[in-house]
C-alpha cells in the first residue's frame, strides 16, 4: 500500500531523511526512504520536458488508435498514431508522422480501449492481462498550527479495516505531509492527505465531497 510504504520507509530512512532533490543514500534494506523534490514529483516532470522541448511534448492528448505498417511487403515500416486532441496541430503533425517505435506506458485498462492495426488488419491484444484498478481519492487539508490544539507528530495513521468496521471510519489512512515534507505547506499550516477508496470502499472514492 502506498500509505504503508510511505510511513515505512520514512520510519526505516536513517539520516536526514527530510533531504529534497535526491534519493536516499547507502544500500541495503535498512537505508530506504522517501524523497522528493522542492515543488514535489512534478519538478522532475517539468525537467524532463523543458530537456526535450516544448514542440516533442503533447500535452492533452488522447492516443485513440495506433497502427504497425508492418506489412512484410511493404517498404515503409513504422507506426502510425492517431489521436485526438484540442490543439489541432498537434493532431495533424500526429497524422502526418511515422514512428520507428513506440513505447507504451499508459496503464493497461485505457491501453486496452485503445484499437491496434497490424498490416492494415486489426490485432487484438488480448494477451494482456485483466488488472482491476481500485478506485482512490485524495482529500487534501490544511489547517493553521494555532488551530491544532495537539499537534500530530509522526508522518501518518493507518486505519485497518477492523477499525474501519468498529468504529465506522471510512478513509484508509492519511498522511501528515508538512511532516514528511516541510516545504508543502506554509510554517503556519499543517498540512494532510487522506486516502479514501479502495476495495472496501469503492463508491467512496467518486463520491462528492
Ligand atoms: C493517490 C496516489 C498517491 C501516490 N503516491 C505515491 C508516492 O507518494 N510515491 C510513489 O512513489 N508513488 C506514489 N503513487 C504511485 C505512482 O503515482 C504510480 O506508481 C506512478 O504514477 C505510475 O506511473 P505510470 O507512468 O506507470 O502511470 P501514470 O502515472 O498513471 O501515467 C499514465 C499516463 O498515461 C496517460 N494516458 C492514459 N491513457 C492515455 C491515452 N489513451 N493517450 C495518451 N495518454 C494516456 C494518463 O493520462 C497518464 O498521464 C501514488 C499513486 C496514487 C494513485
Amino acid at each position: 500500500s502506498l500509505i504503508v510504504g510511505a510511513i515505512l520507509s520514512k520510519l526505516t530512512a536513517k539520516g536526514d531523511s527530510s533531504k529534497k532533490g535526491g534519493a536516499s543514500s547507502g544500500k541495503g534494506r535498512s537505508k530506504r526512504a522517501s524523497f522528493s523534490f522542492h515543488g514535489g514529483m512534478q519538478t522532475l516532470v517539468d525537467a524532463l520536458h523543458k530537456e526535450v522541448g516544448d514542440s516533442n511534448v503533447k500535452l492533452g492528448t488522447q492516443v485513440l488508435s495506433l497502427a504497425c505498417n508492418c506489412d512484410e511487403l511493404s517498404a515503409s515500416d513504422g507506426w502510425s498514431i492517431f489521436v485526438d486532441s484540442k490543439d489541432a496541430s498537434s493532431k495533424e503533425l500526429a497524422k502526418n508522422q511515422s514512428f520507428d517505435a513506440v513505447i507504451m506506458t499508459a496503464p493497461l485498462s485505457n491501453v486496452q480501449r485503445m484499437r491496434f492495426t497490424k498490416g492494415g488488419a486489426p490485432f487484438v491484444l488480448d494477451f494482456l492481462p485483466k488488472v482491476d484498478y481500485l478506485p482512490l481519492s485524495l482529500m487534501v487539508t490544511a489547517f493553521k498550527k494555532e488551530d491544532v490544539k495537539r499537534p500530530l507528530e509522526g508522518f501518518g495513521v493507518l486505519i485497518p479495516f477492523k477499525e474501519q468496521q468498529k468504529h465506522g471510519l471510512k478513509t484508509l489512512g492519511t498522511l501528515f505531509s508538512s511532516m514528511m515534507f516541510p516545504d508543502r505547506a506554509p510554517n503556519d499550516q499543517y498540512l494532510f492527505t487522506t486516502f479514501i477508496g479502495g476495495s472496501h470502499n469503492r463508491d467512496l472514492a467518486g463520491a462528492p465531497t
